[in-house]
Order: structure tokens, then C-alpha cells, then sequence
């Protein structure tokens, strides 16, 4: 009796066995909320952490293909000299660090990285520029505008970091076809002045709305070991949760100390927080890309394949951050085939895709509307 319950048992799992290799749609039964409470998000990330790791990987699992991690490569075409007092950052003028200010880069040399990274398997390319805003940059601008539709053309995701944005330059770059924009809210709204001075926490949110107002991509997160509390964690993943659409990527930093900063002297932040963070935000903002940036060099293999496990979904490769050590690339593509993961393809990620295809829509309408000829946008 025994055997043929087993066999009955076994011949079930064969036939579940052979269903399976046929692609299986997503079974999706976790929501994506925008009324999370703080104390929600508390109990969350209060769980212990083996069962926060196992929630966070069941919810990736129903949104996203797990063996998918998208690659990007930044590259930092203003450096140094910034106004702003961010006081982890070793790009402000007002400390004394080894950065050195340097011009906004050339287009060609900019094109030649995006190639290489291209070639090397990344498919977002990333530009930072280190100054408070665009305002009097006009040459500049319209520099990095040609920049944007160049790398577009090559059939990468392309995003930037270049400060406040006014709507009319958020519009200016949607036009020009940039996928992403990159703006931190770097911790909680109560935490924030610690860190900053010189533009506020609602200076912030309001060039995210202006970004996704042009129909560009939000990749907005934070950076753990400023000196914050898990309080002040939550109050990060409180605040980006509850926007009227989850940024659809989340970058969490570690802090790298930089001598010259006034956070020269902080303790790394603890692994387990890290990993904590990334699975809170997997729970919360399902549909999300997590990112795990800056001080992701810090982490040994096994480290970063346990956030992995926790929902995190893309990295930075190549060969620098913005200011700080990157792995290469042959390095990550070893440790991802050992793990059994690969690359994401461009414009997989299915609420990016959308937005590029409503440009697309309102492009190809535009040249309807017009003589016949596609129109061009404003920067061609
Ligand atoms: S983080 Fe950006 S805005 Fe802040 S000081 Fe550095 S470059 Fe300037």
C-alpha cells in the first residue's frame, strides 16, 4: 500500500516535472501597494532574518525571473567641484579629498565607454555629473542631450544623474530618449538633514515628480551607514514606497568612507542591515529593481549571492562608481556563472519597457500628425 502510494506520489511529480519545461507564467499573488504604513514596513524588516530572506525571495520570484541581473555600467562625465554639502560625497568643494574637479567630459570619449560596455554585456549605461543643478549650463546640456540620444541609438537603456531637474529638462531629456533618472533620497526624511544642508528633502521629491511627469524611469534609493537607525531605513523604504508609482529602481549603497568627508570615520554598515534593507524593499515595492551599488566590492561572493537570493536585481560593473571601485566585468560574469544567473536584456524590466513604448507611440504619432516626415525631437 505503502509503495503504491509512493509511486503514485512519484509518477505525479514526474508529470510536474515534464509541465515545467514549458515556460510557466508568473503566478502573482503578492499586490503592489502604495498605502504601506510605517510600522508595516517596521514589522517587516524586524522579522527574522532568514524568514524576511525567504519572504523577499518568493515575492521576486512572482515578479521578476530570478536568474535575471541586469547590468550597468556608470560613468562619472563631470567630476568634482560640486556647491552641495552632501557630507559622504568627496565630489563637494567644501572638503578636502583626493577628488580632483575636472570639465564635463567630450562626447566621443563618453561614446567609446558606452561601446565597451556595451561589448562587455551591460545594458544600461549611466552618466553622472556632479553639480547642484543645470542652471546657466545651456552648452553643457545640450552636450549631454547628444550624449543621451547617441547611447539610446545603440540600443542600451540610458540613464543620468545630473542634479535638480526643472520639468522643461526633464521633458528635454524624455524627448532626447533617456530611459532613467537617477535621483537618491539617500535616507529618511527626518534623518536627512544629518547629511545635507544645502537643498532639501522636498527640493528632492519635487525633481522626481518632475522626472516622472516627462515619462522617464525613477531610480531613486539611499545609502546605508551615514549614521542612520533602522528607523530611519524604514522611513527611506516608507517614503519611496508610498509615491504615487514605485521608483523602478532602487539603489542600495553601502557607504564607502572617504578620507576628507565628515563621514570619513564611519563604521561600515553590517551586513545583515544591508541584506535586511534589500529584502524589506523586495516585500514592499515587488515590481522594483533592487540595486546593489556602491560597496558592493565589499561584499564576498556568497554575500552578494544571499541579497541576490533577497531580491536584489542589478548591479554596477565595469571599471569604476562614480568616485569609488567597482568590480570588472569578467569578474561578475564568473561569479553570476557560477550562480547560475545572467544578464537582463535591455528594456526587459516590464513597466521601463512600457514607458519606452508610449515614447515610441508618441513619436510615431507625432510623424503621422506631420508632412509625412518623422519628427525629429528637439535636440536632433
Ligand atoms: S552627491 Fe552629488 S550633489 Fe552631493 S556633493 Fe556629491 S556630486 Fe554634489
Amino acid at each position: 500500500m505503502l509503495h503504491l502510494r509512493l509511486s503514485v506520489r512519484v509518477s505525479a511529480l514526474r508529470a510536474r516535472g515534464l509541465a515545467t519545461h514549458a515556460p510557466q507564467p508568473r503566478v502573482v499573488t503578492s499586490a503592489v501597494r502604495h498605502d504601506w504604513t510605517k510600522p508595516e514596513i517596521q514589522k517587516i524588516y524586524d522579522s527574522p532574518l532568514l524568514d524576511l530572506v525567504f519572504r523577499a525571495a518568493a515575492v521576486h520570484r512572482e515578479h521578476h525571473d530570478p536568474s535575471k541581473i541586469q547590468l550597468c555600467t556608470l560613468m562619472n562625465i563631470k567630476t568634482g567641484g560640486c556647491t552641495e554639502d552632501c557630507s559622504y560625497c568627496s565630489q563637494s568643494s567644501r572638503y578636502q579629498t583626493a577628488t580632483q574637479a575636472s570639465r564635463l567630459v567630450d562626447i566621443e570619449p563618453v561614446l567609446e565607454a558606452a561601446r565597451k560596455a556595451k561589448e562587455n554585456g551591460s545594458t544600461r549605461f549611466c552618466m553622472g555629473a556632479a553639480w547642484r543643478d543645470l542652471a546657466g549650463r545651456k552648452r553643457g546640456f545640450e552636450k549631454i542631450l547628444r550624449m543621451v540620444q547617441e547611447v539610446r541609438g545603440m540600443g542600451m537603456e540610458v540613464c543620468t544623474t545630473l542634479g535638480m531637474l526643472s520639468p522643461e529638462q526633464a521633458k528635454q531629456l524624455k524627448e532626447a530618449g533617456l530611459t532613467a533618472y537617477n535621483h537618491n533620497l539617500d535616507t529618511s526624511r527626518e534623518f536627512y538633514p544629518e547629511v545635507i544642508t544645502t537643498r532639501s528633502y522636498d527640493e528632492r521629491l519635487s525633481t522626481i515628480s518632475a522626472v516622472r511627469e516627462a515619462g522617464i524611469s525613477v531610480c531613486s534609493g539611499g545609502i546605508l551607514g551615514l549614521g542612520e537607525t533602522d528607523k530611519d531605513r524604514v522611513g527611506l523604504i516608507w517614503e519611496v514606497s508610498n509615491m504615487p508609482e514605485h521608483p523602478e529602481s532602487f539603489p542600495v549603497n553601502a557607504l564607502v568612507p572617504i578620507e576628507g568627508t565628515p563621514l570619513e570615520n564611519n563604521e561600515p554598515v553590517p551586513y545583515h542591515t544591508l541584506l535586511r534593507t534589500v529584502a524589506t524593499a523586495r516585500v514592499v515595492m515587488p515590481q522594483t529593481i533592487i540595486r546593489l551599488a556602491a560597496g558592493r566590492q565589499t561584499l564576498d561572493e556568497s554575500k552578494q549571492a544571499m541579497c541576490f537570493m533577497a531580491g536584489a536585481n542589478a548591479i554596477f560593473t565595469g571599471e569604476q562608481m562614480l568616485t569609488t571601485p567597482c568590480s570588472p566585468w569578467d569578474e561578475d560574469k564568473a561569479m553570476m556563472t557560477r550562480w547560475g544567473l545572467e544578464g537582463m536584456n535591455s528594456f526587459e524590466q516590464v513597466n521601463v519597457a512600457r514607458k519606452e513604448q508610449s515614447r515610441a507611440s508618441t513619436e510615431a504619432l507625432a510623424g503621422d500628425l506631420s508632412t509625412g516626415t518623422r519628427v525629429q525631437s528637439s535636440c536632433e
